[in-house]
């Protein structure tokens, strides 16, 4: 049997005001930010759901459950290296392929820190690691910037046994 697998992740959370914008474990500028219990960081719970999907680990929440007070405010970094550690047990990461959903704020010039920042939490190489973005072209709640949404797959490798 071929030793890849791939998992899909998928997360949202509302815009808020008075609230941190963490993208990829990357604080960006400005007045609003995501809601949650945790810091809301949608990127890392989808690449986190991916990882975890991957490796046939079941879901962020049955791991971090959001009615568990240990998480409330938690580091999104802190969660997914747990979930790394879980993965890395049976598992090398390929790569990790990622989409941030949203009207705003502006990824691009953010992109190649989150993406840093991202590779240095999955300890990978960069280039195993991709961001992308795009609007929802003014289309449905995302497209009245009410929320940003994040997709991530990921691939990773069975490694050799003992
Ligand atoms: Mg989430």
């Amino acid at each position: 049997m071929t030793p890849v697998r791939v998992g899909l992740g998928y997360d949202i959370h509302r815009l808020a005001v008075d609230r941190r914008m963490v993208l990829c474990g990357v604080e960006l500028p400005g007045d609003e930010g995501l809601d949650g219990h945790s810091d809301a960081d949608v990127a890392l719970h989808a690449v986190t759901d991916a990882l975890l999907g991957a490796a046939g680990l079941g879901d962020i929440g049955e791991h971090f459950p959001p009615t568990d007070e240990r998480w409330r405010g938690a580091d999104s970094g802190d969660l997914l290296r747990m979930a790394l550690g879980f993965v890395r047990k049976r598992f090398a990461i390929v790569n990790v392929d990622l989409t941030i959903v949203g009207e705003r704020p502006r990824i691009g010039p953010h992109r190649e820190i989150m993406r840093a920042r991202l590779a240095d939490l999955l300890e990978i190489d960069g280039e195993r690691v991709n961001i992308k973005a795009t609007t929802n072209e003014g289309l449905g709640a995302i497209g009245r910037a009410e929320g940003i949404a994040a997709l991530a797959v990921a691939m990773v490798e069975e490694q050799e046994a003992g």
